[in-house]
C-alpha cells in the first residue's frame, strides 16, 4: 500500500524538505524543521497523492488513508503526552491547507480541532484556565462553522453570521474588544454560535473529535477545487495535477496568558533586503491573530525586551534556518507559557529591491554561489522593474507635506512612489483602469491610476490589486495579505495605516479633518509608509538616476552598486546577446547604459512622423518626379537622424528597417489638414481628397505596408538606403566605426526581398563612390509572416540576418490582430484557450514552432546566419528563454527591460547547461 500519510515529532521525521511535490511546502519544511531539531509540535501530513487520488476518483479516498492517519495519530499522541478526543488530557490539533507553492485562496487554518464540550472540560483541568479554555473553544466554532460547514459568506456584501452575534454580545455588553468579554460572555457565544450552525445547516454542531479531523481534511481537499484557488493557478500557470496537501499539527496555545505569543517573521527585512530580523507579534494571542489585523502587532524587536530568552532563542534559530536553507525565510512561531514553538518556515517573499540585496549579500557572506544569486527562484527577471521604477521627486512632496496634506504614515510593506484616484473596491479599481489606454510608448496618464485603498484586502481584492498602481490598506501588517500579495505583484504598498478611517458606504476615507472622496488623488511612498493628499511628483529610481539622468554617482547608491554587480554575474553566463528596440539617440544611449549591445530595430516611420508634410507630399505625389521632390526633402532629416544614432552607439551594430506601416496612417484625414496639404503642392483640395480615398484599405495591417511600399515605390527604398549610408560614411569620416544593418519588413517571398537588396546594393554602389569611402553594411529581413517561417531557408539566399517579428507574426500566425485582440482574449486566458496573452508570452507550440522552423530553415541555407528578435516579446522573461532553446543570436527589447533580459538570458543559459 503506497504511503499516504507521513508523521513528524518527537526530533524526527519521514519526511523531508525536498519533498515538497508530495507533501507540498509547508509539510515539508514542517518535516525538515523537526529533522534539524527545531521545536516543531508532532504530527502528520496527508500526501498531495491522497488529494489527486480523491478528484480522480469520483471524490474517494484511498481505502487504506483513515488506517494511515490513526496510526500517525496516534504517534503524535505518544510525542505530546495527551490524547485526541479524550475527556482528560485533550490533544487539539490544527488543520492547515499546503501545496508545493504556497497558494492564497485555498482552505483557511481550522484551530484547536478536538474541542467539545466533555474534552473542553479536560482542557480547564489541564490549564487551569477556563477563559482560556472558553475563548479557544468559541474561536473554534466560529472557524470550522465558517471554513468547514461553509458559513463564511462568500461575497463582501453578506456579513459572516458569527461576527454578527460577536457584535451584537459586545453591543449588548456595552464592550469594545473581544479581550473584554467575560468567560460567561464566550459560553453565551457558543450558544449562540452554535444556534446559528444548527439554524443554517440545518445540523447540530458535531461533537466527536474524529468527526470534526475528518470534516476538516475533506475541506483541505476540497478547497483545491474552489474559484479563488483555480483563478490562482490560472494566473501563475499551476497545473490542477499537482494537488495540495493536509497537515494536522498538534494544537500550542499562544493565548493562555501573558507569558504565550504568536508571531510571524522574515529572517531579513522582505521589502528594503536589510540584514535585519523582521515580523511582528501579539502578547496572548492566537494563531491568526496577527495576519487578520485585528489587534495592531508589536514589532519583533520589542519582543527582545519582553520575552528575552524567547527572544535569543528565536534569533538563533533565524540564524539556524537560513545557514540551513540558504535563503531568507518567512516563519511562523508561538510562544507558550515560556515556550518556543515553530510552526512554519518557508522562503520569504521578496520585493525586487530585497531580492537584488538578499542574493548580493549572501555571496559576500560565502552562503551561495554567484550563479545561485541569479537564479530565477531568487531573482525573477520581472521583479527588477522595482528597481527601475519611480520614486517621489523629494521637492514636491517636500511641498505636500508643506502643505499640511502628509495624512498619515503606515507600515512600508511595497516599495516605490504611487500616485493616483482613489477606488475602495477592487471591481471598481480594475474596471476604472481597463477604460484607459497607453500611448504607443506605454506611458500611461496620471488619472488612469489608482490606489486601491480598503480597510484589508483578500484573495477575491487580486484583480482589482493587480490593476492597480499601489495598495493602502488601514488594517494589518507587513505579513497581511495586502503585503504579501503587493509585494510579489511588486506594487508599492502601505498597510496598517490605522489612522484612516475607511466608510465604504459613503466611499471616503478620513484622517481627522481631511475627507477624500473616491476619485480624489491620494499618494502612497512604499518606502516610508507615508501616505499624503494630493498627486506628489515622482522621480526615476535610484538605478535609473545613476545610469541615466547621471544625478547620483554610483557610490552614493548601495542599491545601484549591488544591482551592477548582479547584472555583472549575468553577463558573465549569458550566451544571448542583449540589444534594444530605439529610434532616437538619447533611447539608445540609455539603453546602452542599460547594458545594450546594439540596436536590434529602429523603426523609421518615427522620423517621418517628425516631418509630416514632406512625408504626405512623398504619399500624396501625383508622379514619379514629384515623389522624388519630396523625398528628397526627407534625405536630410532621416541622414541627420541615422547619424545621431551612429553616434550614439559608438561601432555596436544598428539595424536600420525600411518603412513599415500603412501609408495611410500618415495622411490628412480631416478638412483642414487636406486643405493645408492641397495648398502646399498647389492642387485642389478634391484631388487631396481622392488621393486619401483611394489610399483607403479596409485591413490596413494587412494591406499596403512593409516591402510593398518599396516594391511599388522603390524610391523610398532607394531615399532611405541613401541616408542610412550617407550617414554611415558621414559617422566613420568622424572616426566612429559604423556597420548598418538594413532590414526589409514583412517579407514573405524570396524575390519581395531580392529587390529591395538590390536597390540598396546599387544605392551603396553609388554612395561609396560619391564619398570616396566605404563601410561594411548588411541586408537581411524580418522575419514576421508564417510564409517567411515556412521559406527562410529560400529567403536566407539573400538574407544576410533574421530578426523575428514577433508582433506580426503572433497577428498573422494566430490570426488574431494585434489592435483587436483585447476584447476577447481575457475569456480565452479564463478559459484556458490559451495560457498566456500570445502577444506578451510568446506561444510557445504554434508561433514559436514557426520561429524554429525558420531558424531550422534558415539556417541550413547559410549556416552563420545571424538571428535575433525584436516584437514585443523579445524583453519578456520566459521568451527570451525560449529564444535561447532555439538557439538565437541576440533578443531586442525596449530601453528599460534591457536589465530584464540580460537576466532572463543568463537563467536561461544556466537552466539549460
Ligand atoms: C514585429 O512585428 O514584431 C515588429 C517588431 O514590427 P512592428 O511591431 O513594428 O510591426
Ligand atoms: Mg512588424
Amino acid at each position: 500500500m503506497a504511503k499516504l500519510v507521513y508523521f513528524f515529532g518527537g526530533g524526527k521525521a519521514e519526511g523531508d524538505a525536498k519533498m515538497k511535490e508530495l507533501l507540498g511546502g509547508k509539510g515539508a519544511n514542517l518535516a525538515e524543521m523537526t529533522n534539524i531539531g527545531l521545536p516543531v509540535p508532532a504530527g502528520f501530513t496527508i500526501t498531495t497523492e491522497v488529494c489527486t487520488h480523491y478528484y480522480d476518483n469520483n471524490l474517494q479516498y484511498p481505502a487504506d488513508l483513515k488506517a494511515q492517519i490513526e496510526e500517525a495519530l496516534a504517534k503524535t499522541e505518544a510525542v505530546m503526552g495527551a490524547k485526541f478526543g479524550d475527556t482528560e488530557n485533550p490533544l487539539l490539533v490544527s488543520c492547515r491547507s499546503g501545496a508545493r507553492v504556497s497558494m492564497p485562496g485555498m482552505m483557511d487554518t481550522v484551530l484547536n480541532i478536538g474541542l467539545n464540550e466533555a474534552t473542553l472540560q479536560g482542557l480547564i483541568k489541564k490549564t487551569g484556565n477556563e477563559r482560556f479554555a472558553w475563548d479557544s473553544y468559541r474561536r473554534f466554532v466560529q472557524m470550522f462553522g465558517d471554513v468547514v460547514l461553509g458559513l463564511k459568506p462568500q461575497t463582501k456584501q453578506e456579513i459572516d453570521p458569527f461576527e454578527h452575534i460577536m457584535d451584537e454580545l459586545k453591543h449588548e455588553r456595552k464592550v469594545e474588544n473581544d479581550s473584554d468579554l467575560t468567560v460567561a460572555d464566550l459560553k453565551e457565544l457558543v450558544v449562540r454560535f452554535k444556534k446559528a450552525v444548527k439554524d443554517r445547516t440545518g445540523k447540530d454542531f458535531p461533537e466527536d473529535a474524529r468527526e470534526q479531523l475528518y470534516g476538516a481534511i475533506g475541506s483541505v481537499f476540497d478547497s483545491w477545487n474552489n474559484d479563488r484557488a483555480v483563478v490562482y493557478r490560472r494566473q501563475y500557470g499551476y497545473p490542477a495535477s499537482w494537488g495540495t496537501a493536509a497537515n494536522i499539527c498538534s494544537m500550542v496555545f499562544g493565548n493562555m496568558g501573558d507569558d504565550c505569543a504568536t508571531g510571524v517573521a522574515f529572517t531579513r527585512d522582505p521589502a528594503t533586503g536589510e540584514k535585519e530580523f523582521y515580523g511582528e507579534y501579539l502578547i496572548n494571542a492566537q494563531g491568526e491573530d496577527v495576519v487578520a489585523g485585528i489587534r495592531t502587532p508589536k514589532k519583533i524587536a520589542e519582543l527582545k525586551k519582553e520575552m528575552p530568552e524567547v527572544y535569543a532563542q528565536l534569533d538563533q534559530i533565524r540564524g539556524i534556518l537560513e545557514k540551513h536553507y540558504r535563503d531568507v525565510q518567512d516563519i511562523e512561531f508561538t510562544v507558550q507559557q515560556g515556550k518556543l514553538w515553530m510552526l512554519q518556515t518557508r522562503n520569504g517573499k521578496r520585493t525586487g529591491f530585497a531580492a537584488v540585496h538578499f542574493a548580493v549579500d549572501m555571496v559576500d557572506e560565502g552562503l551561495i554561489t554567484q550563479n545561485e544569486a541569479i537564479s530565477v527562484g531568487r531573482i525573477p527577471p520581472d521583479d527588477l522593474n522595482q528597481l527601475l521604477q519611480p520614486i517621489f521627486d523629494p521637492e514636491s512632496k517636500r511641498k505636500i507635506i508643506a502643505e499640511g496634506k502628509l495624512l498619515a504614515k503606515g507600515i512600508n510593506a511595497g516599495p516605490g512612489a504611487a500616485t493616483g484616484v482613489i477606488k475602495f473596491f477592487a471591481d471598481d479599481a480594475e474596471s476604472y483602469v481597463a477604460g484607459f489606454k497607453a500611448d504607443a510608448h506605454g506611458n500611461r496618464s496620471p488619472e488612469s491610476r489608482v490606489i486601491l485603498v480598503r480597510r484589508e484586502t483578500s484573495p477575491e481584492d487580486i484583480r482589482g490589486m493587480q490593476a492597480a498602481d499601489g495598495i493602502l490598506t488601514a488594517f494589518g501588517g507587513a505579513s497581511s495579505h495586502a503585503a504579501l500579495v503587493s509585494r510579489q505583484m511588486g506594487k508599492v504598498c502601505v498597510v496598517g495605516c490605522s489612522a484612516l478611517q475607511i466608510d465604504y458606504t459613503a466611499r471616503t476615507v478620513t484622517v481627522g479633518s481631511t475627507v477624500l472622496k473616491e476619485g480624489d488623488f491620494i499618494s502612497i511612498d512604499g518606502f516610508t509608509g507615508e501616505v499624503m493628499a494630493g498627486q506628489a511628483a515622482t522621480r526615476p529610481s535610484e538605478v535609473v538616476s545613476v545610469l541615466i539622468d547621471k544625478t547620483m554617482k554610483p557610490s552614493e547608491s548601495t542599491t545601484y552598486q549591488k544591482f551592477a554587480r548582479m547584472m555583472e554575474w549575468a553577463d558573465s553566463v549569458r550566451k544571448l546577446k542583449i540589444r534594444t528596440n530605439a529610434d532616437k539617440p538619447e533611447q539608445a544611449e540609455a539603453a546602452v547604459a542599460f547594458g545594450a549591445e546594439g540596436i536590434g530595430l529602429c523603426r523609421t516611420e518615427h522620423m517621418f512622423f517628425d516631418h509630416i508634410v514632406p512625408m504626405r507630399e512623398m504619399i500624396l505625389a501625383g508622379s514619379v518626379a514629384d515623389r522624388k521632390k519630396a523625398l528628397e526633402k526627407l534625405l536630410p532629416f532621416q541622414r541627420g537622424d541615422f547619424e545621431g544614432l551612429f553616434r550614439a552607439m559608438k561601432g555596436k551594430p544598428v539595424t536600420i528597417r525600411t518603412l513599415d506601416p500603412p501609408l495611410h496612417e500618415f495622411l490628412p484625414h480631416d478638412a483642414k489638414g487636406q486643405a493645408e496639404m492641397a495648398a502646399q503642392m498647389g492642387v485642389s483640395v478634391e484631388v487631396i481628397e481622392e488621393r486619401v480615398k483611394a489610399l483607403h484599405e479596409f485591413n490596413p495591417m494587412l494591406g499596403f505596408r512593409g516591402c510593398r511600399l518599396g516594391i511599388v515605390y522603390p524610391e523610398i527604398t532607394e531615399m532611405q538606403a541613401r541616408a542610412i549610408l550617407e550617414a554611415a560614411v558621414n559617422v566613420k569620416k568622424e572616426g566612429i566605426d559604423v556597420e548598418p544593418e538594413i532590414m526589409i519588413p514583412l517579407v514573405g517571398f524570396l524575390p519581395e526581398l531580392k529587390s529591395q537588396a538590390k536597390l540598396v546594393h546599387e544605392t551603396a554602389k553609388k554612395v561609396f563612390e560619391e564619398a570616396g569611402v566605404t563601410v561594411p553594411y548588411q541586408v537581411g529581413t524580418m522575419i514576421e509572416l508564417p510564409r517567411a517561417c515556412i521559406a527562410a531557408g529560400d529567403i536566407a539566399k539573400e538574407a544576410q540576418f533574421f530578426s523575428f517579428g514577433t508582433n506580426d507574426l503572433t497577428q498573422t500566425g494566430l490570426g488574431m490582430s494585434r489592435d483587436d485582440y483585447g476584447s476577447f482574449i481575457r475569456s480565452y486566458i479564463e478559459g484556458d484557450i490559451v495560457p498566456k496573452d500570445p502577444f506578451q508570452v510568446i506561444d510557445f507550440d504554434g508561433i514559436g514552432g514557426l520561429m524554429k522552423i525558420g531558424v531550422e530553415r534558415g539556417r541550413a541555407q547559410r549556416t552563420d546566419i545571424k538571428i535575433g528578435i525584436c516584437g514585443e516579446h523579445g524583453g519578456e522573461p520566459d521568451s527570451v528563454k525560449f529564444c535561447h532553446r532555439i538557439g538565437l543570436n541576440y533578443v531586442s527589447c525596449s530601453p528599460f527591460r534591457v536589465p530584464i533580459a540580460r537576466l532572463a538570458a543568463a537563467q536561461a543559459a544556466l537552466e539549460n547547461k
